[in-house]
């Protein structure tokens, strides 16, 4: 019997790729902004159910590239199982380019998926706004359908392509057992996913920023599907070789999953790091001071305590500083990406570094 599966007004077909869309917020022009859908399944109908999901941030292109180049007739025809993607989580932000839809501009709109608990599910204490009530009804579908989940993301403005591993909470001591065995399930998804991982921020800043109520964060914590939030190459730009090597990691999931057969495929020529310990995410060095940064680093270099990574200099390109102008990190690492710009103000962070995590990913919470 193959597995239906609708989404808004797509609906799966055994061996076909459908298309349509998911009604999502209702605009004061009349009609609403609408999800756009597309399902894949292969012949047989049945197997497992992979969910990609792409530009929830609207200045993000590379997961719009994954998706139109990863979904072809010729995986159709190899698959087993079910692909249903969403190019984009944010088509207001796509129209103008930028990280919020402009019906809640300011704000991160992958921080309004549903939270831990049924009862904790409002933004600031005030009723959920147009979006997030349709990212709540997209997140019933997702519930009731997925087996997995990548959400595709960009970071910095130059950034090597690498997955972010989310903490997994707990409530009760009988569910550490279950919270341990999703996060196993999420270690191997990320070993066949093949490319560097980086953990999210520890657990109390997690929760703090919201982060249980991105994309992957919810998937993960609340419908306990194993979820990941892969970040490809810089924003507002499309890096073609990162475009393959995480279509390829999406392949080599979706053989890990059953859903693709043979071998594993190589992974193209990009960066990937791995220092033999978790790492987690910073936002660091900072500049002391208002100054133009020249970088000595790129994404992907590893540094130790006290190399430079950047020169501060003023606006006539001498020095700031007694150090020759040179900024250096505190910690062992890796450089994650560059931030946009070369213009900074006090304490700007002027990069992502990589650095060792001693947390624990899973992390026991009291309601
Ligand atoms: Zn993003």
């Amino acid at each position: 019997m193959p597995t239906s599966i609708t989404v808004g007004s797509a609906r799966s077909q055994p061996g076909q790729i459908v298309y349509g869309q998911f009604d999502a917020v209702p605009l004061l022009t009349g009609g609403s902004d609408a999800f756009p859908v597309i399902i894949a399944q292969g012949k047989a109908g049945d197997g497992p159910v992979l969910w990609l999901t792409a530009n929830i941030h609207g200045n993000e292109y590379n997961g719009l590239a994954v998706i139109h180049q990863l979904i072809t007739p010729e995986l159709v025809a190899a698959m087993t199982g079910t692909i249903v993607a969403i190019p984009t989580l944010s088509p207001a932000g796509l129209r103008i380019g930028e990280r919020s839809p402009y019906y809640i501009y300011g704000k991160d709109p992958n921080r309004l998926f549903p939270s831990l608990a049924t009862d904790d599910n409002v933004s600031d204490g005030l009723p959920p706004s147009g979006l997030e009530q349709a990212y709540a009804r997209l997140f019933e579908r997702i519930d009731a359908t997925a087996d997995y989940l990548i959400d595709l993301h960009d970071y910095g403005i130059r950034a090597i392509p690498f997955a972010f591993r989310d903490p997994i909470f707990y409530r009760e001591a009988r569910d550490k057992a279950v919270a341990r065995k999703l996060q196993n399930k999420v270690g191997t998804m990320l070993d066949a996913f093949g490319l560097t991982v980086i953990n999210e921020y520890a657990s109390e800043k997690y929760l703090e920023m919201h982060l249980h109520r991105s994309v992957s964060g919810a998937t993960l914590n609340r419908a306990r599907i194993p979820a990941v939030t892969v970040e490809i190459g810089g924003q507002r730009a499309v890096t073609p070789s990162h475009v393959q090597a995480v279509m390829t990691g999406i392949r080599n999931v979706m053989r890990w999953a059953g859903m693709l057969s043979g071998p594993r495929e190589p992974m193209p020529d990009v960066p990937i790091v791995d220092l033999g310990y978790p790492v987690r995410r910073t936002t660091h060095p900072r500049v002391p001071t208002a100054c133009l940064v020249h970088y000595l680093v790129q994404p992907g270099d590893i540094v130790k305590q006290g190399d430079p990574v950047a020169r501060m200099v003023d606006i006539y390109g001498r020095p700031i500083g007694a150090d020759d102008g040179l900024l250096r990190v505190e910690y062992d690492g890796f450089v994650i990406g560059l931030f946009p710009g070369i213009a900074c103000y006090p304490n700007d962070a002027i990069m992502g570094l990589a650095i060792r995590d001693e947390n624990s990913l899973i992390v026991p919470v009291h309601s």
